[in-house]
């Protein structure tokens, strides 16, 4: 073995295992997870005299998945004495310290001579004290042995949980697998967005957009070459599935705009809907359907070619008004239509206006949005008042131009994250205050 050799992996099955036998040890073997790494893995434990099971890691860990190469022998044992792992803890925060085998022997009993080639050894200290344990002294601890010396591993054990359950308590998991969010647009802002909803622990989800990811997405979208010629929603929702099991995804692959009918029986279902889409027109459905929906919505999207991004939240009631009360608002106030440039710009196939924002800088605002819509259904549902917001409508710097935009657009460093109320509804709006 490699005296390089520093972390070992060992399926939850040999945890299992340890944890409950009555044996006091038994032979081990591990093998590298590639021929130049310093990674092992064990794959062999002898679970009874002369039983050798071979555990398993999930295909899911496909860099793990194929080890077979260079077999270390080993041992493991359990109930060894206490202060051994103290001693690895100890050991660990040196680094480049060693104990001395005869030394090691002496604490440690039944450990199998190394006869001249170096073996591996895993431990397993059961009843350690408390504030041991707190300290971060570990239960299962991890040995390289020679002859002369043993040095100390550090031993990574697949958990039994790797879903989002882990968070619960600290994060309000049960809340957010009960949401069901709709994700209108799924481009370079809305992948974001359906990844961190996912992240967040959102446990149903729509993903609402007709087109397929084409070579020209690739340089700003969540997904990589192996979409291409995909369904943008397919891709999403195989995706998240395998990162993020806990999140139900459902793809519809059409426009929001031309199937409004459709949509409209969707959207009474959601706690909350976030569109992303890129033209005009599927923002002012969003907002109309959700109005009508009674259902809050947050839209996201970058303007003036990448200088600002904004993200505008919609909340049903008769205090504020919707999207077109709000750039009503804006137009009589003097306010440049920004939106006006984004209606001939990306996504209409126009080869002259190219969408000029970059990749991470429309991610930052897909996940401000994606933050806001699971703020916004905390706060609202749950009364979680460490969710508000500080207002209806952000406008981020992300490359603000020389020539300043008009207020509220006229931020001037990038970064600046300027957050400000919607107006109420206009009186006669067709979304807000329909007769
Ligand atoms: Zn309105």
């Amino acid at each position: 073995m490699s005296a390089q050799v520093t972390q070992i992996l060992v399926p939850a099955a040999v945890r299992e295992y340890i944890d409950h036998t009555n044996f006091a040890g038994g032979e081990l073997a591990a093998q590298f997870s590639n021929k130049d790494d310093d990674l092992l893995v064990v794959t062999m434990m002898e679970t009874a005299a002369n039983y050798r099971a071979r555990p398993r890691l999930s295909r899911d860990y496909r860099a793990l998945s194929d080890v077979a190469v260079g077999e270390v022998a080993g041992q493991w044992l359990t109930n060894v004495p206490a202060g051994t792992h103290l001693s690895h803890w100890q050991l660990m925060h040196r680094p480049g310290t060693a104990i001395t085998y005869d030394g090691f022997t002496a604490m440690v009993p039944n450990v199998r001579a190394p006869r001249g080639r170096a073996l591996l050894l895993i431990t397993h200290e059961r009843d350690m004290p408390e504030d041991w344990r707190d300290a971060g002294v570990p239960e299962y601890a991890g040995w390289h042995l020679s002859e002369d010396e043993v040095t100390p591993l550090s031993v990574a054990f697949e958990p039994d949980e790797v879903g989002i359950g882990q968070l619960d308590p600290q994060w309000p998991v049960a809340a957010l697998q009960q949401m069901h969010v709709g994700v209108v647009g799924v481009g370079s802002i809305g992948g974001v967005v359906a990844d961190a909803l996912a992240a967040y622990g959102v446990g149903t989800m729509d993903l609402i957009d007709p087109d397929r990811f084409l070579w020209h997405n690739q340089v700003r979208h969540v997904l990589g070459p192996e979409s291409v010629g995909l369904l943008k929603v397919d891709a999403l929702a195989d995706r998240i599935t395998h990162t993020w099991p806990d999140t139900q995804v459902r793809p519809y692959p059409v426009n929001v705009v031309s199937s409004a009918h459709h949509m409209r029986a969707l959207f009474p279902r959601y706690d909350v809907v976030v569109c992303a889409a890129d033209g005009i027109a599927a923002r002012r459905v969003v907002s109309h359907l959700a109005r009508r929906a009674q259902v809050p919505a947050v839209l996201a999207c970058v303007l003036d070619d990448g200088a600002v991004g904004e993200v505008i939240r919609l909340r049903p009631g008769g205090r504020y008004g919707c999207l077109l009360c709000q750039r009503a608002a804006l137009m009589a106030g003097g306010g440049l239509d920004l939106e006006a440039h984004q209606e001939v710009g990306y996504g209409t196939g126009d080869p002259h206006r190219p969408m000029t924002a970059v990749g991470p800088d429309l991610w930052f605002i897909g996940h401000l949005a994606a933050k806001a819509a699971v703020a916004t259904v905390l706060e609202q549902q749950y009364g979680d008042l460490a969710h508000r917001l500080p207002g209806e409508h952000a406008v981020v710097g992300l490359r603000p131009s020389a020539d300043t935009l008009h207020a509220p657009f006229d931020v001037t460093t990038t970064m600046d994250v300027r957050w400000s109320e919607l107006p109420p509804p206009r009186e006669g709006c067709p979304t807000c205050d329909p007769r």
